[in-house]
């Protein structure tokens, strides 16, 4: 746990999920005095076992000194939540988790190195990646943040050997931070996102370059240069004397991805193709800003050929989790968007794709260039009939409703299509493809349960088949 210091006044906790949580305990263990509230019970009665004293901020704000916000509250838009109203009111800052580790930051010894990730895409695997890749240079590493722990979860600064925290951060928690000046900012990309919390494209583009305005003198901003948005960042930074490292996975920057290759200028520093966690152009671009971060903290970025083939990626990215004669099944639950499942659908051929949920603003926007990958859609929760008038006319569309029925209905479907080609040779390999490139919650609590959801079907539907069965169950 990261240690605290003692802050004169009440500090109030509003939102007591992961991160909410972990800030009472942290509070706490520090003698500090902590109001908490969160609509449910069970999160209410853990807080109250951890120390805070429960009082309904929503009806009853009090006098605390500082707010400490959960990410998941709306700060600004579409409305300032009514707790957020009422410390403005009251003139009490509003803050989160990461601006209290990075006041704690300050008064640590051995001051360690911070390494912050962001961007729309990739964000998981990036710091992933990096924390990997930094454990295998021998350094302490920290990783959490959205990944894993909550960060004032983390363990303090190892003795007697560098430490790294590294933090991925999300356009929310950044909203809450003023303070963290890390050593190393990443943005891997920009397109459009969680806009209805951010108004539109150009509060969300202003949201994630706050983590840029933060950057201390020395430190480096390394940018994914494959959009406008994120050129226009890092042109920015540039012009103001930041140093900046551009990375890309598409053109020309200090460190590329080319033909499956991590390049910078002449040297060719890895090749990603023999690395199966990092397939699909989108993980070239990962793989650059991983590699520019351990170039930035004089980690040195050659002889990472090994540690990058050795990175075991991550649950629900473009995830192989079972196979069935030519068929494979692959969890994307992660692809909440467009884009993300642009990369999904990109990687494969003959794609079984089961796609919908919570639709997002932008649809399908910009996925037509690989409908030509896609064999057949099942589609599923509240985009289906949406979803279905988009993409009819280009491939057969099922309406499957739920995510069981689907996995059903495409793995059929996959099966017979490959029977059909098998009378006249052996069939081509085909993907049973969940990337819903929609948000799970009208469906599931969050990706991770789709994800599971996902391998728990496609183990029934592979126990009920009487022909030989090839690969292991996911
Ligand atoms: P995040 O944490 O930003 O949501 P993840 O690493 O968890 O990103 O990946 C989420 C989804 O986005 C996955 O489905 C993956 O296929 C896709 N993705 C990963 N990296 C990138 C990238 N650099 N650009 C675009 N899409 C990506």
């Amino acid at each position: 746990m990261i240690t605290l210091p003692k802050y004169h006044g009440e500090t109030a906790v509003f939102g007591l999920g992961r991160s909410g949580l972990s800030v009472v305990r942290a509070l706490v263990a520090a003698g500090n005095r902590v109001s908490a509230w969160d609509q449910n019970g069970d999160q209410r009665a853990e807080a109250e076992k951890a120390g805070a004293q429960i009082r309904d901020l929503e009806t009853e704000f009090g006098a605390p000194a500082r707010l400490v916000l959960s990410p998941g509250v709306p700060l600004t838009h579409p409305q300032p939540h009514a707790v957020v109203k009422a410390a403005r009111a009251a003139d009490v800052p509003v803050l989160g988790d990461v601006e209290l580790f990075a006041a704690a930051v300050c008064n640590m010894a051995e001051h360690p190195k911070i390494v912050a990730v962001t961007g729309t895409n990739g964000k998981s695997t990036t710091s992933a990646l990096i924390a990997h890749l930094l454990a295998t240079r021998g350094a302490a590493v920290r990783l959490g943040g959205n990944i894993g722990h909550a960060v004032l979860d983390l363990d303090m600064p190892a003795q007697g050997a560098p430490t790294v925290y590294v933090l991925e951060l999300s356009s929310y928690q950044i909203d809450l931070v003023e303070t963290l000046t890390p050593d190393v900012a990443v943005l891997t990309n920009l397109s459009p996102d969680h806009l209805d919390r951010h108004g539109d494209m150009a509060g969300y583009v202003a949201a994630k370059s706050r983590l840029f305005d933060m950057l201390a003198p020395h430190a480096t901003a390394v940018i994914g240069c494959d959009d406008a948005e994120s050129r226009i960042i890092a042109d920015a930074l540039h012009a103001s004397g930041q140093q900046v490292c551009r990375i890309a996975a598409s053109g020309d920057a200090d460190i590329c991805w080319r033909d499956g290759a991590l390049v910078a200028g002449k040297d060719v520093l890895a090749n990603l193709e023999y690395a199966p966690a990092l397939r699909g152009a989108h993980n070239g671009q990962n793989a650059a800003a991983a590699t520019a971060v351990l170039g930035a903290l004089g980690h040195g970025m050659k002889d990472l050929q090994q540690a990058l083939e050795d990175f075991p990626g991550l649950a629900h990215r473009l995830q192989p989790v079972g196979n069935y004669k030519n068929l494979i099944f692959v969890n994307d639950s992660k692809a909440t968007n467009a884009e993300a499942t642009r990369q999904a659908l990109a990687a494969y051929e003959n794609i079984y794709w089961i796609v919908g949920g919570r639709a997002k603003d932008n649809g399908l926007l910009g996925l037509d260039a690989f409908y030509k990958n896609v064999r057949a859609a099942f589609l599923i929760g509240e985009a289906a009939a949406q979803f279905k008038s988009l993409l009819e006319g280009h491939f057969v569309c099922h309406i499957s409703g739920t995510l069981d029925k689907a996995v059903y209905d495409a793995a059929n479907h996959a099966r017979a299509d490959a029977a059909k080609r098998d009378v006249t040779g052996s069939p081509a390999q085909a993907a049973v493809l969940l990337s819903p490139a929609c948000a799970s919650f009208d469906q599931f609590p969050d990706f991770e349960a789709r994800g599971d959801a996902f391998c728990a079907a496609i183990a029934k539907w592979q126990s009920e088949q009487t022909s030989a069965y090839e690969g292991a169950p996911c």
